[in-house]
């Protein structure tokens, strides 16, 4: 018997209890079909695949968020990248990446399956809201470590996230973090034709923008942008699209060196170097004092390795670029330092070709995932 006839099984023999178990409750444009345990459901944001809602989970007495993925095998590209995260969220145990409790689906045979949900830890407000509030060093440093340390977790399970952004990136008042998805996959498009949903590139790093090959602390890049807009108040680099991110990064940061441009494929190179030039300005003049709490000798310093840890992360060549390692030790981050967070044991990713394979609803059919997972 494989996989997919035990799944089967499984499935029919739940049929009847699980007809009793959903209710059906509409939320904005979209209606939720949940289990009853799941009350009170709230929206509390959407982004590329769906509406995310606050609820009220009756069996573990706390509260939860819900995601609906809507018809997540609706095209390749869905697919896979509902597949992945739903397999990574499984696999990944760390306090700074966002917790799986629940997966289900509420139809009632093979032929009708349509939506997923996933039921995760339920956290206050996604960083955007943060980024409006004046932050002092201690809750500043205390954020960009604990995204560190998430970010160093899943490069030790060989996740590079390369797609960081405050929008999935969710916080408590209580000052703890989470990041809530898993990036671009390894053999993602990056480009064009992707999905007619807006994506922020905001914090996409120079070698990801210009195509070029990559390693882990790409993911710096994006945490330095999310510093500086956490400090200015205002996204650091607001390209209107690929092109002009690349101009918003030259403009501030200068045009970089020939060295650099040298790692270019020949027609990235070509316009690279067709851009006007750029002197651009010291970190001096792009995060002033008056950005910065300096109302003591204290916050002074702080102030100055706070300017030092952006210029080490603002760097358009990677190879010249702080590693996460290193920022975890930089002065205004390492004070928070705990090794159980920094150096966790690394999760074991079973599905090596997760990012290669191409997930359709014949896969989605056949992981038993689906079912089996419940706190
Ligand atoms: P996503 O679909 O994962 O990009 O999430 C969209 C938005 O929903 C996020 O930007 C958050 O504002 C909110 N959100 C998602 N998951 C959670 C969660 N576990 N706790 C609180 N808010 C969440």
């Amino acid at each position: 018997m494989n996989d997919q006839t035990s799944f089967y099984q499984d499935f029919t023999m739940n049929k009847n209890k699980k007809e009793k178990e959903f209710y059906s409750v509409d939320v904005g444009d979209s209606t939720f079909t949940v289990l009853k345990r799941y009350q009170n459901l709230r929206p509390i944001g959407s982004g590329a695949q769906g509406i995310v809602c606050s609820a009220y989970d009756q069996h573990l007495d706390r509260h939860v968020a819900i995601k609906k993925l809507s018809r997540p095998f609706q095209n390749q590209t869905h697919a896979k990248r509902a597949y992945r995260e739903l397999v990574l969220m499984k696999c990944v145990n760390h306090k700074n990446i966002i917790g799986l409790l629940n997966v289900f689906t509420p139809q009632k045979s093979l032929e009708d399956f349509q939506d997923v949900y996933l039921v995760m830890e339920l956290m206050d407000a996604n960083l955007c809201q943060v980024i409006q509030m004046e932050l002092d060093h201690e809750r500043l440093s205390y954020l960009l470590y604990q995204m560190l340390c998430g970010i160093k977790h899943l490069h030790a399970a060989g996740i590079i996230h390369r797609d960081l952004k405050p929008s999935n990136i969710v916080v408590k008042s209580d000052c703890t973090l989470k990041i809530l998805d898993f990036g671009l996959a390894r053999t993602a498009a990056t480009g064009l034709l992707m999905t007619p949903y807006v994506v922020t590139r905001y914090y996409r790093a120079p070698e990801v923008i210009l195509g070029m090959g990559y390693q882990a602390n790409v993911d710096v890049w994006s945490v330095g942008c999310i510093m500086a807009e956490m400090v200015r108040g205002s996204v650091l680099f607001p390209g209107s699209d690929h092109i002009d991110q690349w101009n918003k990064v030259i403009e501030q940061l200068g045009t970089p060196s020939q060295e650099f441009l040298m790692k270019l494929n020949q027609s990235v190179r070509t316009y690279v170097e067709n851009r006007p030039r750029y002197a651009g300005y010291s970190f001096e003049k792009l995060f002033p004092d008056v950005l910065f709490p300096a109302d003591s000798e204290h916050n002074k310093l702080k102030a100055s390795q706070a300017r030092d840890l952006l210029s080490r992360m603002l760097v358009i060549d990677a190879s010249k670029r702080i590693l996460v390692e290193e920022a975890l030790q930089h002065p205004y981050i390492n004070v928070w330092y705990d090794p159980a967070e920094v150096e966790a044991p690394p999760p074991v990713i079973v599905d090596k070709q997760l990012d290669e394979r191409e997930h359709t609803v014949e896969q989605w059919r056949g992981s038993s995932s689906l079912y089996s997972y419940e706190t």
